[in-house]
């Protein structure tokens, strides 16, 4: 009988985190100035984050050490379980086998503490005192509470409206670890208030709450800004979701052939993929990396690459990513981790490559796919992860129609333990298909002025 649980002793955790860009064949394009359009130095980016943070965004070394007092913390709830779905193939009557990576077992409850803990502790070393981000679903903005709280840095939250207003205790949770929590757009900002300005009612977007979290971090001292996704450090923390899994899968003496996880701004799909795109870069050993994301922010599936903002009002640098346009506001669907305008640009570089592979769902059927999931094998996962589960579903039909036992490991990024109200309203069956329109798109790309990327 097979395992169905594979789990690994503390020693086994990873000591070096895996950097794709050394086996990239293309390099990703710089990020460039936002006014100048020149390529920027790694100096520009001091305002923001520390040395080491820095360092590893432009690192092309292929193996990085994780610091033992990151590797220490770690051990509160790594390694991760990689669990075999066996409730799930039976239910689908696949001959497919499906493993999942478990990454709700961290305290914030989803895979953003493998950043926020390396994140928290290079900031203390370079002496900040305090650290501004904002947050989406509430899963980083938690994630990061956490890991501040552990190294004294003090954590201001920019919390997406719409999320302040729908998940209090994912607020709470960040209070709890000690952080201060605003509503973003708020009136603490010269970038909220001109926000609130323009749109009193704004329900608030990411890209909002970027720029309200970078302005502070400039303006105050000893102050930096985090990131929870998008950008290449915060991929590096995250390949310990996938060298701890391949560890598991030689365990079980499998490779996978399909890699699933879902997409915000790449980082649990980087961390998830990446070690498995290493072979298949280095010795051409076929797998298949698929990013679920939803139809209402479909970036990968429809949007265009090319320089674009990370933010809403033009704090950041201009990155080169698959992007739906700085200025587009999805809906208020339920996977908030995912309602992200661009993806990070070693993943676009990836995709535009034809490397890595995406698709779109919609949220009832990621829902349907999620209560499946749970219904199957007990854990109710975060929306976010139902698109991936999505993906899987479909392709362990696929197997079952092509008769092959295929190995599909997917990221369970996170569990859904705070989104009962967005449960709630698909088991009433008040959640609708949602899609955004080519017009929808074209008006958000066609306020772009920033530079094509050629070929
Ligand atoms: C943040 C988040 C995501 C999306 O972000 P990525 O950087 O693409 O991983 C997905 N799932 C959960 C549970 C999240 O918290």
């Amino acid at each position: 009988m097979d395992t169905k649980k594979i789990l690994l002793p503390e020693s086994e955790i990873p000591r070096q985190w895996y950097n794709i860009v050394a086996d990239m064949p293309t390099k990703p394009l710089p990020p460039l100035h936002p006014g100048t359009h020149e390529p920027i130095g790694p100096d520009m980016l001091a305002p923001l984050f520390p040395p080491a943070l820095i360092e590893q965004e432009v690192s092309q070394e292929r193996w990085i050490d994780i610091p033992e007092e990151v590797r220490d913390i770690y051990r509160i709830w790594r390694p991760t379980p990689l669990i075999r779905a066996t409730g799930l193939e039976k239910l689908l009557d696949t001959p497919a086998r499906i493993y999942y990576k478990y990454e709700g077992v961290s305290p914030a409850g989803s895979h953003k503490p493998n950043t926020a803990v390396p994140q928290a502790y290079y900031n203390k070393l370079a002496g900040t005192t305090k650290i501004t981000t904002e947050t989406g679903a509430g899963q980083w903005g938690s994630a990061l509470s956490f890991a501040c709280q552990h190294f004294g840095l003090a954590c201001e939250v920019y919390m997406v409206r719409a999320s302040y207003d729908g998940k209090p205790y994912r607020k709470i949770m960040m209070n709890t670890w000690g952080a201060d929590v605003y509503p973003s757009p708020s009136i603490r900002t010269a970038a909220g208030r001109g926000i609130l300005a323009a749109h009193p009612n704004s329900p608030g977007s990411l890209g909002m709450a970027i720029s309200e979290a970078v302005e502070m971090a400039v303006h105050e001292e000893h102050t930096k800004y985090a990131l929870g996704s998008v950008l290449n450090h915060v991929l590096l923390h995250q390949t310990i979701i996938g060298l701890e899994t391949e560890k598991q899968l030689e365990m079980a003496g499998h490779f996978p052939d399909v890699i699933v996880a879902p997409f915000g701004g790449g980082s649990n799909f980087a961390g998830l993929g990446f070690p498995f795109l290493r072979h298949h870069l280095a010795e051409g050993k076929k797998v298949r990396c698929i990013a679920a994301e939803p139809t209402s922010c479909p970036k990968l599936t429809r949007g265009v690459f090319r320089y674009d903002l990370g933010d809403a009002v033009g704090m950041t640098p201009l990155l080169p990513m698959y992007t739906l346009g700085h200025n587009f506001v999805p809906a208020p669907i339920h996977a908030g981790g995912l309602r992200y305008h661009g993806a990070g640009a070693i993943v676009s570089q990836l995709l535009h490559d034809g490397l890595i592979e995406a698709q779109a769902h919609d949220q009832l059927t990621c829902f349907a796919a999620g209560v499946q999931f749970a219904r199957a094998e007990g854990i109710i996962p975060a929306p976010e992860a139902n698109h991936a589960i999505a993906t899987v579903i479909k392709e362990a039909q696929r197997c079952k129609e092509e008769g092959r036992a295929e190995t599909i490991v997917f990221n369970l990024c996170g569990h859904g333990h705070f989104d009962m109200a967005a449960y709630e309203q698909y088991l009433a069956g008040n959640l609708v298909e949602h899609e955004v329109t080519q017009r929808e798109i074209n008006q958000s790309l066609a306020l772009l002025t920033t530079p094509l990327i050629n070929g």
